[in-house]
């Protein structure tokens, strides 16, 4: 069985505050777009659960997010771990604020829960996910929502108008825990505001969605990163996006265009300093 791992782009990310367990609450209007991983799911011959990716760093075996679904997914039905080889073809940048782990992890539960029958309804499929990973519930349903908590209060909202996504992520780390720690150390001076953002995607004007972009990450981010992002934000912008983000703790920043030709034009010019540069359209 082959199926779709869809990334995720952030049209807007707020950080409320830490709480006591550790985790901090966020308040994320999310996007699924068709940058994709794809995933092979085989039943093998008595060799147990074996994953394997394109990308040599990358865990095997079930320290892979796409295997702990499995197993989540198993334990969750009371049935015993079945005999199966997951391949991933990986696509989605790793480590760049695009959820491509929880997003291969969320494929596998859509997989495996469509192969046993549909025992779980989308939503208690999305609870499963909680228990590998914040974003995993957000990736089970996709589209258009907001979340909350950490990450796993979903709300589905309006589509994101059609348009034209280009995403570009440049190559330098960037260490989740240590943006969380300068968010904890700083004041947030700016933040997005989403009732606004609701309100731009209930009225389905991709213009003032686009307007109303932000992420509270990029204002703590190291200098020299965030002039690489507001850079690539420049470009978008001159090309002809209508707005320009980055997604999750970065290092990705995506625009979005209400011209096909202006994003391809986009995508071109910012291919030139960066590989890793897609077109895609949200799903
Ligand atoms: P997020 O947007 O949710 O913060 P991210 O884009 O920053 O995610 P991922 O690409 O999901 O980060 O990878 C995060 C970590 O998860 C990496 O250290 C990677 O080794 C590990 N990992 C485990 N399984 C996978 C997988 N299937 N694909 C990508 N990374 C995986």
């Amino acid at each position: 069985m082959k199926t779709r791992a869809w990334a995720k782009l952030n049209l807007t990310l707020d950080v409320l505050g830490k709480r006591e367990d550790g985790y901090h609450d966020l308040c994320m209007v999310m996007q699924s777009v068709t940058l994709h991983d794809t995933l092979t799911l085989e039943p093998n011959e008595g060799q147990g659960l074996r994953v394997k990716t394109n990308l040599r760093f990358l865990p095997t075996g079930d320290k892979n997010l796409a295997a702990i679904a499995a197993l989540r997914f198993w334990e969750a039905l009371g049935r015993e771990p079945e005999h199966l080889d997951i391949e991933i073809e990986k696509r989605i940048p790793v480590c760049a604020g695009m959820a491509g782990g929880s997003s291969d992890a969320a494929a596998v539960l859509r997989a495996l829960n469509e192969q046993a029958g549909f025992p779980f309804t989308p939503t208690e499929l999305a609870k499963v996910g909680e228990k590998v990973g914040s974003d995993v519930p957000y990736c089970v349903l996709g589209g258009t929502a907001l979340a909350e908590g950490r990450g796993e209060v979903l709300t589905p909202l309006p589509a994101l108008p059609p348009c034209w996504v280009v995403a570009c992520k440049p190559d330098f780390p960037i260490s989740t825990p240590e943006l969380f720690a300068r968010i904890d150390s700083c004041k947030i001076r700016c933040r997005p505001d989403t009732a606004g953002m609701l309100e731009a995607l209930k009225a389905g004007s991709l213009e003032e969605v686009a307007r109303r972009m932000y992420n509270v990450f990029e204002d703590v981010l190291p200098e020299r990163y965030q002039a690489r992002v507001a850079e690539i934000k420049h470009v978008l912008i001159q090309k002809g996006a209508l707005g320009a983000n980055m997604s999750g703790t970065g290092p990705t920043a995506f625009g979005l265009f209400d011209s096909e030709e202006a994003a391809r034009e986009a995508q071109a010019a910012l291919q030139e300093g960066y590989r890793d540069t897609f077109l895609c359209r949200s799903v």
